[in-house]
């Protein structure tokens, strides 16, 4: 499936992601309510990108309670709004801290892929982020396992 892949070396800490991720999504140029996260180490001058890996396992999905996290057609995890209780469970789950909280709409949400043109892609000036096809590394060696066990290769 398609992802957001990080480049974290190219990282500025610009912050142009969650602005234009913000605006994007909730109409303001508000940092706190992006899907994307820049955790900032000054001193270290060091800056990593966070944000939905869109997981196998998806443990926000695990620990909802209404069943409002769905895995799509296209393998991304989605928040279905209609069926969301703002409980926050989800936030806790995340192991990557990238699931987020809309306190207007009183809904959790993550990464959408912006309906596939990520506004934090096309935004990022020093090119930290590039929106593709990504194979797990370990792809082979699960195929090699699951055609030795007779089972269906994904
Ligand atoms: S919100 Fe967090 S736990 Fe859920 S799929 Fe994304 S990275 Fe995984
Ligand atoms: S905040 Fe919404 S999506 Fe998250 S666990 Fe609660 S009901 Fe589910």
């Amino acid at each position: 499936m398609k992802q957001i892949v990080v480049y974290q070396e190219k990282c500025t800490a610009c912050r142009e992601c969650e602005v234009s991720c913000s605006f994007s999504h909730e109409g303001a140029f508000v940092p706190a309510l992006s899907r994307i996260k820049v955790a900032d180490f000054y001193e270290e001058q060091f800056y990593q990108p966070m944000v939905c890996v869109h997981c196998a396992d998806a443990p926000c999905a695990a620990v909802c309670p209404t069943v409002a996290i769905q895995r799509q057609a296209d393998g991304q995890i989605k928040v279905i709004d209609d069926r969301c209780i703002g409980c926050k469970m989800c936030l806790l789950a995340c192991p990557f801290g990238v699931m987020g909280f809309s306190p207007d709409k009183g809904v959790a949400h993550n990464c959408d892929f912006c309906d596939g043109d990520p506004q934090c892609v096309q935004f990022c000036t020093p090119g930290a982020l590039e929106f593709k096809d990504v194979v797990s590394a370990a792809a082979p060696a699960k195929q090699k396992a699951a055609a030795a066990l007779g089972l269906p290769q994904t």
